[in-house]
């Protein structure tokens, strides 16, 4: 195979190997070239997929110009941001979706995702609230970072966190259930390979046009949903636009918990949760007990 032209500076590129894939390098500059999915590769510590960061339609502009794909001809690349928050700006071809790094670039993507993973915070709240178990963490959780900083501008400030307030059933159903209010969310954790499974229609118009459900044992998880009273509780719920500060958060429903996850923010506080977040948290236990209750029922089906 004919060597590849470096987009920067036009010398050859050579072959070499990095952590366990071949890649392409200048030895002139120090660019690589990186195909489809050796960026994932080569990203240390992250769970999540980092070639996401492509979907980026804002302009960003970098030191250099603009440069043409090594592998397709004339095909323009694009400058991305590699997070928002970051100032590490790669080159994107969007028609074989690879990406060239100029030399440093690398070792600055590894540095800050390992910088997110090292200012994870502490727990903010644990206690029983009735029978239930409720948790409010903050975090800076890389996938949800790098997916949501795309639409809030907010998480340019490096120190954003997310709130996230988890309500623990007693016992896990294990069912396999899923079940997400945000249909961008669904659609991405499926496109990067986290939920492989196939959507579950409840057949209720309203409902599954606000949630995405998956399950391992469908017939179980649409039995669940039966309940009208679970119906109109989640409905309810996200149509009022439920927000413990100033973000509408999101829901999650899996198997252990419900999780309720907003921001992201950037100022630091604290969050007392038997108070201040009362009402919602109030409804999510309402919840939390339905489900409980509806899956004893189908148990004892
Ligand atoms: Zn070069
Ligand atoms: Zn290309």
């Amino acid at each position: 195979m004919n060597s590849l032209k470096c987009p920067n500076c036009n010398s050859e590129m050579k072959k070499v190997k990095e952590q366990d894939i071949i890649i392409d390098r200048c030895e002139n500059c120090g660019g690589i070239f990186l195909d489809k999915g050796e960026l994932n590769i080569l990203a240390t510590g992250m769970s999540g997929d980092i070639e996401f960061c492509s979907i980026d339609n804002d302009f960003h502009k970098d030191n250099f110009g603009i440069r043409k794909c090594p592998k397709c001809s004339d095909q323009k690349m694009r400058k991305i941001n590699l997070l928002s928050y970051s100032n590490i700006i790669f080159d994107f071809c969007p028609k074989c979706e690879g990406f060239f790094l100029d030399e440093g670039e690398l070792n600055a993507m590894n540095n800050e995702l390992q910088e997110i993973y090292d200012s994870k915070f502490p727990e903010e709240y644990r206690g029983n609230i009735g029978k239930h178990l409720v948790r409010l963490d903050k975090i800076v959780d890389s996938n949800i970072f790098s997916f949501s900083s795309l639409r809030h501008p907010i998480a340019n400030l490096k120190y954003s966190f997310f709130l996230r307030l988890s309500i623990y059933y007693d016992q896990s159903f294990d069912i396999g259930l899923r079940l997400y209010s945000d249909k961008w969310t669904g659609n991405f954790l499926k496109v990067i390979g986290m939920l492989n499974k196939q959507n579950i229609q409840t057949g209720i118009e309203e409902f599954d046009s606000i949630f995405i459900i998956q399950g391992r044992e469908k017939e179980k998880v649409r039995n669940l949903f039966r309940s009208k009273k679970i119906q109109k509780e989640l409905i309810d719920f996200i149509s009022d636009k439920p927000q413990m500060l100033s973000i509408e958060g999101k829901l999650e429903i899996n198997d252990k918990q419900i999780i309720f996850t907003e921001g992201p923010y950037s100022e630091e506080g604290s969050y007392d949760v038997e108070n201040d977040h009362q009402k919602i948290v109030a409804r999510l236990i309402k919840l939390a007990s339905l489900f409980e209750e509806s899956m004893k029922k189908i148990t004892f089906e």
